[in-house]
């Protein structure tokens, strides 16, 4: 669809920016105001923790704020409260996913005839399912993505994440600026229109249930973290989150790379940092193949799964969080495997878009045809989290007809293209160091763009094999792009933090 008749369909759903029937912003604001407030909301962010870390300072010390939409974007409140609902199924099915081993078997077995990367996560989980006495219970924090998809005029599922699920503290902070911006616009009686954010409150709870599962005083929770982090005030806020509601639990902070040296499993598989015994292992890394430079790394995340601590994820919940099994859950007759009712089917289903297998049999051969024939309506993913990976438009074709006819293939899955609803904001973002220096230090103008906006809602499972001990869903966030940017990672500048005014 091209963007005007996009930008018109829109215009039947929600309004538009600055016309009368707008719900918040009735009149266009002076630039002056527009400056303003953007100031404004800048210090709030630096001053609440919307930040990330400044990674081309040397220093550990400096931060900068979060890229950011000034005003909260429109959401439809349907689509809002369905994708709240689903999470506690959603939590179920990958709970139970994770601890069907003929299923995870099956569904990756050719993935990791070609991915190295998942392949690699495959050889510690067939190791860990041999040990004895290993530890059954897990906690999962997740995060499931969704647009607000212009063609069915409904939500659906972008992807769903087992690991290192970021945000629910950024998701916080900027539902908490775009309040106060809101009361400055002069709409306090609208605020009830930005729901509350319980998201990191939730996953600090879901972290301490599996602590106590543990049960062992004194013993502590271990983050496990990139050597040198950019997301550093989401990871921190968790962490003061678990404290500020148990004062007294340690929480260890520790990369693969000090763990090699650090961590040692006793002869119960308990394991030890320096010496303290770890009750929980959270991981906010290892998801990609950059997180493992060498094979101590992998050893070191193999003895990590080996203890009896509880992990969150645990290495098959990782597993269970590739697109390729994403891909299988959507075949017929998959979802019932792992669900309860027909209810709790049909409220999956209906949150799935297409996807389709590109394993080397007839129907993997049917749909690199289809989308050869017509590389615009889909989206090609290989097994990667973190952004960036994905193949778009004429790309998916040039890729496809590489791969086409190779075992290669069977590492990507294709997925229909969605087409969320576009809308204009203001954008700011902060310079880049070398802007500073440039403009003597001016303040960064925020700008107008047409924009898409990602829903993500976190919910945790604490589960002991298929058998679900706790489940809930936990608050959400919102990132939006410049609709012309195919992927908005928040950390690389090119997405930037939101939240929802429902509509
Ligand atoms: P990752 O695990 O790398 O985050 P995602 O599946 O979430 O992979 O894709 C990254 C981004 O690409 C999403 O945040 C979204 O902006 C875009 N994207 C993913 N799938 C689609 C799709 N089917 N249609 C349009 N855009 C998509
Ligand atoms: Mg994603």
């Amino acid at each position: 669809m091209a963007n005007h008749e996009r930008l018109h369909k829109l215009n039947n759903v929600v309004p538009q920016w600055f016309t009368p029937e707008h719900p918040y912003l009735s009149e266009p604001l002076s630039e002056q105001r527009l400056l303003e407030l953007a100031d404004n909301e800048r210090d709030f962010l630096l001053l609440h923790g919307g930040c990330f870390r400044s990674m081309d300072s040397a220093h550990d010390d400096q931060v900068r704020f979060a890229s950011f939409f000034m005003f909260p974007s429109l959401f439809p409140r349907k689509a809002f409260d369905k994708a709240r609902h689903v999470q506690p199924v959603m939590n179920k099915l990958y709970a139970r996913v994770a601890a069907d081993r003929e299923f995870l078997t099956d569904t990756l077995k050719a993935t990791i005839e070609v991915d190295d990367f998942t392949a690699s996560l495959f050889r510690i989980y067939a190791e860990v399912s041999q040990q004895k006495n290993r530890q059954c219970v897990s906690l999962a924090v997740m995060r499931s993505d969704y647009f607000y998809d212009t063609h069915c005029s409904d939500i659906r599922q972008v992807e769903v994440n087992t690991i290192a699920v970021s945000f629910a503290a950024l998701a916080r902070t900027i539902n908490q600026c775009h309040r106060y911006v809101l009361g400055q616009l002069g709409c306090e009686d609208k605020m009830d229109r930005i729901p509350e954010n319980e998201s990191l409150q939730g996953i600090a709870e879901g972290m301490l249930c599996a602590y106590d599962h543990y049960g062992v005083p004194g013993s502590a929770l271990l983050f496990v973290v990139e050597d040198r982090c950019a997301n550093l005030c989401d990871q921190r806020f968790h962490e003061f989150a678990v404290c500020r509601l148990r004062p007294g639990v340690r929480v260890l902070r520790r990369s693969h790379t000090q763990l090699i040296t650090s961590a040692r499993l006793d002869h119960l598989n308990q394991l030890f940092v320096d010496d303290v015994q770890v009750a929980v292992i959270y991981y906010r890394t290892g998801y990609t193949p950059r997180d493992y430079p060498t094979q101590a790394h992998w050893d070191v995340r193999l003895l990590l799964e080996r203890s009896s601590s509880i992990k969150c994820p645990s290495i098959q919940l990782h597993l269970a969080g590739t697109k390729k099994v994403q891909q299988v859950l959507t075949r017929p007759g998959v979802l019932e495997r792992f669900l309860d009712s027909p209810e709790e089917v049909s409220q999956c289903r209906s949150v799935f878009a297409n996807l389709y297998s590109l394993d080397m049999t007839s129907d993997g051969d049917a749909a690199v045809q289809m989308a050869l024939r017509s590389p615009e309506r889909f989206v090609l993913k290989p097994q990667r989290e973190g952004g960036g990976n994905n193949v778009y438009g004429r790309e998916v074709a040039s890729v496809l007809s590489q791969v086409g006819e190779d075992a290669g293939r069977c590492g990507f899955v294709l997925m229909d293209r969605l087409w969320p609803l576009v809308q204009r904001n203001y954008l700011l973002r902060p310079p880049s160091l070398g802007q500073v220096e440039e403009n003597g230090g001016h303040r960064q103008t925020p700008f107008p763009v047409d924009s898409v906006t990602e829903l993500g809602i976190f919910g945790y499972v604490l589960c002991n094999g298929s058998q679900i001990m706790e489940n809930k869903c936990c608050g959400f966030t919102l990132r939006s792009k410049p609709e012309d940017v195919q992927e908005g990672g928040i950390a690389a500048g090119l997405g930037a933090m939101d939240s929802p005014f429902l509509v």
